[in-house]
């Protein structure tokens, strides 16, 4: 059996394990590796290298930054056929959507190659007699990105491209059950040129992202995961002194008025709810119905849905693949269950799916559940499976305060032809990225992403701008020069009348 290990200094380091993790294939129910989980001893011995690196990394020119993150991106382009293996076998999605992701990761190393734009700062002259004043964006130190299972390449690339090309060093702690893609990003950025100790893995179990939120050693954190783990994060990041950002779960919704092209609506509804068997953030799991469309809209969802071909993720022209484990696809059924007992209909049954010769394997096909209670935990809580539930509303103001009752806020979307409408929504939905025809909003990496409420914890959303306004501490720089003719020194504020 495979043995994964972490990644400190440049190099393999197997470190002194506290326990092992059987790293599963989702696909075929098989154990193919055993991931090291690092021992407090571990992590000090990475925050000591990340830390000594980090002074010398700092100092590298913005030139030379730029030409290892030039370089990386051309390797993750080279290398996209091996990384988007290795997430299909420990993460289940399909290859095309594998390699789809690792393209949405590629974006945040294409705005890291222009960090030298990005870094300019602001200069005033005179703004008093003979004194300029001028600023800095600097780097935080030492970051940790904790991830969690369901973007092993995307989501730590939304932090570490930003986070080193500005000048930090930076300590990966990837989901447990899909750690490969990291390391993989490890290797290539050794080949990209990338100083030993700037960029490391560390796997380890809960105890061990305790431990990183309450190092002294590390400045800031990054972390993307479920809501409740968010504010474990945030409240014991922030009270050990550190930046944090904490990006939690969510439960899109999407409204569709009357008048929305509805072949094209249920088209992209199908997509956006069981694209990677629904383990997306940003996934689309509920419909608010308005005026009566329910039914029809229902229907033309199912055309699309049952066509969805579910199997293992390297098979040919399979769109869908299992979900993360045993226990998530138990948890899915029961919600489905659940929200049966209370009275909806199912109008696509997906919890008996076997798929041939990967008996094995957590599948569950694409589920349509029509006339879900609001009661139901299938509508409100976040079932990161594939599932889409339904629920109907008489007019637009009812659909979205149904919207704004979630307590989660990442996306919202809305189908319409009237561009009324759309700018009314725009202006009304709670949400952090929102969706006009397009139901799952991922901002391109030059914009920032992040949600509202419960989907976001802390102020600054990730990559893009934000991300960069995150990884870096702002410096204002006043000065004159005494061969200047200025002012004489006073004991009172200086006037300038
Ligand atoms: P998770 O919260 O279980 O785990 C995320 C990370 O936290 C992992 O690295 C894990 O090892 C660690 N962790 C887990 N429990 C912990 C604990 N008690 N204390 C400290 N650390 C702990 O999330 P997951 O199941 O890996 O990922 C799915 C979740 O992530 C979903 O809720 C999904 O919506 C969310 N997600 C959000 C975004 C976003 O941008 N908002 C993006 C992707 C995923």
């Amino acid at each position: 059996m495979k043995t994964i290990s972490h990644w400190i200094n440049g190099g393999y380091d197997e470190g002194k394990p506290v326990s092992r993790y059987p790293v599963e294939n989702p696909g075929t129910g098989q154990i193919d590796a055993e991931l090291l989980m690092a021992s407090s001893e571990d992590l000090d011995r990475v925050v000591a290298v990340a830390r000594e690196a980090q002074k010398k990394w700092a100092k590298y020119s913005l030139a030379k930054r730029t030409a290892i993150m030039f370089k990386m991106r051309e390797l993750v382009l080279e290398h996209q056929d091996e990384m988007a293996r290795m997430i299909v076998e420990e993460h289940g999605k399909n290859y095309s959507d594998a390699l789809g992701e690792i393209q949405r990761g590629r974006e945040t190393l294409d705005f890291a190659t222009a960090i030298n734009l990005a870094l300019k700062g602001e200069y005033s002259f005179d703004i008093s007699s003979g004194v300029d004043i001028h600023t800095l964006r600097q780097p935080v130190g030492v970051v940790a990105g904790i991830c969690p299972f369901n973007f092993p390449a995307m989501v730590p690339m939304w932090m570490h491209p930003i986070a080193i090309a500005a000048g930090n060093t930076f300590i990966l702690k990837p989901a447990s059950s899909t750690p490969s893609a990291a390391l993989l990003t490890a290797e290539l950025y050794k080949e990209a040129g990338l100083p030993d100790g700037v960029f490391n893995v560390l796997s380890g179990d809960r105890h061990l992202v305790t431990e990183m939120l309450e190092h002294p050693g590390i400045d800031a954190i990054s972390f993307v995961g479920s809501t409740p783990v968010a504010h474990i994060v945030q409240d014991t990041g922030t009270s050990h002194g550190k930046r944090v950002q904490a990006l939690g779960g969510a439960n899109n919704h999407a409204i569709v008025l009357p008048d929305a092209d509805l072949d094209f609506a249920a088209q992209h509804i199908s997509a956006a709810a069981f694209g990677a068997a629904g383990e997306r953030c940003m996934a689309l799991p509920v419909v608010v119905a308005v005026g009566g469309i329910g039914p029809d809209l229902a229907q033309r969802v199912k055309a699309h849905a049952e066509k969805i071909k579910v199997g293992y993720g390297m098979d040919e022209g399979v769109e869908m693949g299992p979900v993360i484990d045993a226990k998530s696809k138990e948890r899915i059924i029961g919600l489905i269950d659940d929200a049966q007992e209370r009275g909806a209909d199912i109008v696509l049954d997906g919890r008996n799916l076997v798929v041939e010769g990967y008996e094995g394997g957590h599948f569950i096909g694409p589920t349509i559940v029509d006339n879900v209670s609001l009661e139901s935990e299938l509508y409100y809580e976040e079932v990161f499976g594939p599932v889409l539930a339904i629920v109907h509303a008489d007019s637009y103001e009812e659909a979205i305060a149904q919207v704004n009752s979630s307590e989660f806020g990442n996306g919202a979307a809305i189908f319409t032809n009237d561009g009324g409408m759309a700018r009314r929504f725009e202006q009304d939905v709670e949400a952090g990225m929102v969706g006009i025809n397009v139901p799952i909003p991922t901002p391109v990496a030059y914009y920032s992403f992040g949600g509202w409420k419960e989907s976001l914890l802390g102020d600054t959303h990730i990559h893009g701008p934000e991300g960069l306004k995150f990884y870096t501490r702002a410096k204002a720089i006043t000065s004159r020069w005494p061969s200047e003719k200025t002012y004489e020194a006073t004991l009172s504020f200086q006037r300038d009348e």
